[in-house]
């Protein structure tokens, strides 16, 4: 059925938008995809967490996923998210920014966001802390790791990692909780695996360092399976759920 026939589709979630029934539908099959990898895994029933990405969609569709039971999302576009935000004011949602921070655009990330997945800037991570809100409590955030060493990819280098943790441990504002990374695409399972182990062991080796950190941001549409497989806490995932952008 075309969306001009389908007056679901048109009023809420666009012309070009699944209905609620059929992101329903996504959101359990996700979520039925992250219970199976947790026991095939061996990973502990409940310990990897998902969070909806619902970049480039309309705030409808947020509203029909916290319907069905999900409260955390995630978004890379500052103004985009902030307006989303403000049509969903009234429903206690939790926001996370996944995306490249412009150093220009930290002031409407401090203020609004709950988590940012991808630290990779001092200037960025100084910029937050000084503009995060007293009377929020500090921002969440992880270091986002370039970890298939793309160039002109965001992140940092694994060799910088220590340090970098280091001084973003010092930003009273700012509550390191861990690392983030974006592996190149494969179409091969035991590919995936091996950035995302690269990704678990440098986990190990910052919490080495004496710090307490819990959480480890990969996996999406097309690899989440890898990515639980090697420990990933929460993973990020758009298509699945939503559709194409
Ligand atoms: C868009 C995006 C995702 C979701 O990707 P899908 O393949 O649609 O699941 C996850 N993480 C980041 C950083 C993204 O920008």
């Amino acid at each position: 059925m075309s969306s001009l026939q389908d007056p679901e589709r048109v009023s809420e979630t666009g012309p070009t938008g699944l209905s609620a029934a059929e992101i329903t539908g996504a959101l359990a099959r996700v979520r039925a995809r992250i219970e199976q990898a947790e026991r095939k895994f061996g990973r502990p029933p409940g310990s990897v967490s998902l969070l909806a990405v619902s970049k480039k969609k309309p705030p409808e569709v947020v509203r029909i996923a916290y319907g069905a039971g999900q409260t955390a999302f995630g978004e890379n576009h500052a103004q985009e998210a902030v307006a989303k935000m403000d049509a969903l004011a009234d429903l206690p949602l939790e926001w996370h920014f996944i995306g490249p921070v412009q150093s220009n655009k930290t002031r409407p990330i401090a203020a609004r966001f709950d988590w940012v997945h991808s630290i990779d800037r001092i200037k960025v991570a100084r910029r937050l802390d000084g503009q995060r809100p007293d009377d929020l409590p500090p921002i969440k955030v992880c270091i986002q790791i370039n970890v298939s060493d793309e160039p002109s990819k965001s992140g940092i280098r694994l060799d910088e990692m220590v340090d970098f943790a280091r001084e973003i441990g010092t930003l009273p504002r700012l509550e390191l909780r861990g690392l983030m990374a974006i592996p190149e695409p494969s179409t091969d399972f035991e590919a995936q695996r091996i950035p995302m182990r690269k990704m678990r062991g440098a986990l190990e080796a910052l919490k080495g360092q004496g710090m307490a950190l819990d959480t480890l941001s990969m996996g999406m549409t097309d690899d989440m399976e890898a990515a639980i497989a090697e420990g990933a806490t929460v993973v990020r995932v758009g298509t699945a759920i939503f559709g194409s952008r």
